[in-house]
């Protein structure tokens, strides 16, 4: 009982759900014995990479859960520059046989995310703007099927299935294996990380945006809002509301150095985390912030077209009112390889958002849930005035309570073309805890 418990527990302890079977699958033909017993004994699947999807969709009621943690191997062909991984790899797995041969690939900012699930809807990183997205790198896959058939697709084989995994999530079947091209990165990069006190005003953050108007192309970014505190952070800014100006430059670290400081001189700094460090160890550096199980979770976030000024003094006071001191809020900078691909090139859709907000709700008491709910969704709403025609990453979102029309609009023209691969590999929708699109014209 145990460990039924333990493997159906995710990152978000908000979620207590109790799978009607767990399958803990070693390999390819595991994954189609269990869809195959799902399917026969009629239980819709749920699909668990690394666990962090925060409205829990790795896990559900009843149904059939295929638990991928044994699964994490990957195969570097260093010539080739690919990297072939398996579905229930994390990305520190994917960073650390990578770097050993001085390449990378696009993944999150958090070493113990899942692959898969951050891959499969869409996958922002610090090498977004030199690489793209996670997807924009990915050129082949194994899949098992609803009807327990494993499908390999890449450019020339099955494209269509492979141009729906680029953004259209864990619809489509069991992904048991990803190629994805590597990039000769680091292995040293350049982390500029300069703190400023909210109280102290906006300028720095138009400072660090007019910057990125420039520079967006090699820089990969976001503003943090958080609360001081811990060691790190001089005493006397402990609980103060604080926002990180993060960079990292997509290529050579003393290029970086020279281009990122002046985003360090902006006004009074609280500290300053700016520093050269190993690619893996920045891939690493939020880990601590964000530990499994521990806390409760709400997120929200959606597109953005421009950050205006209005936009970030909302973004500050927004900030502010946050009840949990362990919440934090971030603005996102889109553009370089990310912009350039065009809307129909993947499932993932238009890429012509210029930034993103997110609103992190974190805390840990269960009679805290309504105030941090609220915070996060207010804070959502707040912003819709300057929302990019209301689209999401369809990876940040919270309970699900906004599926469905959040998830077509975020598609926009691509939905209908999801909807008939979907009907053509899963045609019962036993594939529906994800981003669902429906197998209905
Ligand atoms: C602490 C933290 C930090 C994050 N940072 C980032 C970030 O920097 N950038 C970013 O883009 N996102 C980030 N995310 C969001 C993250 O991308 C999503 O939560 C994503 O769903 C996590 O993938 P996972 O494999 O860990 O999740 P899981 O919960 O295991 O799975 C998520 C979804 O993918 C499906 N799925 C899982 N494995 C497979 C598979 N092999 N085949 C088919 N479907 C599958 C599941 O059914 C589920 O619907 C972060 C999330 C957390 C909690």
């Amino acid at each position: 009982m145990a460990e039924f418990d333990e493997t159906r527990a995710v990152w978000n302890a908000m979620i207590d759900r109790k799978p009607a079977m767990i399958v803990r699958c070693r390999n390819a033909d595991d994954v189609v014995a269990a869809v195959n017993h799902a399917r026969n004994n009629d239980l819709p699947i749920s699909i668990r990479a690394g666990g962090h999807n925060v409205a829990g969709h790795a896990v559900c009621d009843e149904g059939l859960m295929i638990d991928l943690r044994l699964m994490r191997n990957v195969t570097v062909d260093a010539d080739n520059r690919t990297a072939s991984v398996e579905g229930g790899a994390l990305w520190r797995d994917v960073d650390e046989a990578s770097q050993a041969h001085g390449l990378a690939t696009p993944g999150g900012l958090i070493s113990d995310t899942g692959v898969a699930g951050l891959t499969l809807s869409g996958g922002i990183g610090w090498l977004r703007a030199k690489h793209g997205l996670s997807i924009d790198n990915l050129v082949a896959a194994d899949v098992v099927t609803a009807d327990g058939k494993l499908v390999h697709t890449n450019a020339k084989e099955n494209p269509e299935l492979l141009w729906a995994l680029k953004g259209g999530g864990g619809n489509f079947g069991v992904v048991v294996r990803f190629d994805f091209a590597l990039h000769p990165i680091g292995p040293e990069v350049m982390f500029a990380a300069p703190i400023y006190a909210v109280e102290d005003g906006p300028g720095p953050i138009r400072a660090w945006r007019d910057f990125l108007a420039k520079h967006g192309d090699l820089v990969g970014s976001l503003c943090e809002f958080s609360t001081a505190g811990g060691e790190d952070f001089p005493e006397e800014s402990w609980g103060k509301r604080v926002y990180t100006l993060a960079c990292v430059y997509n290529g050579d670290a003393a290029e970086g150095e020279a281009l990122l400081q002046p985003l360090s001189e902006l006004g009074n700094m609280v500290t300053d985390f700016s520093s050269r460090m190993n690619y893996c160890d920045v891939q690493q550096l939020f880990d601590t912030l964000m530990p499994a199980g521990e806390y409760r979770c709400y997120w929200k976030a959606r597109y953005l077209s421009e950050l205006s000024d209005e936009m970030i003094d909302l973004a500050m006071k927004n900030a502010s009112a946050a009840p949990s001191d362990n919440s934090i809020s971030s603005l996102w900078n889109f553009g370089g390889a990310t912009a350039a691909v065009a809307a129909e090139a993947t499932a993932f859709g238009d890429r012509s958002m210029g930034w993103m907000y997110s609103l992190d709700g974190v805390w840990s008491d269960p009679g805290d849930d309504a105030a941090n709910i609220g915070w996060s969704r207010q804070g959502w709403e707040s912003a819709e005035p300057y929302g990019h025609h209301g689209r999401a990453y369809l990876n940040f979102p919270g309970h699900g309570e906004d599926g469905d029309a959040l998830t077509r609009a975020t598609f926009g023209a691509n939905y209908q073309r999801l909807v008939k691969i979907k009907i053509k590999y899963d045609p019962e929708n036993r594939f529906r805890f994800n981003q669902n699109i429906q197998p209905e014209v």
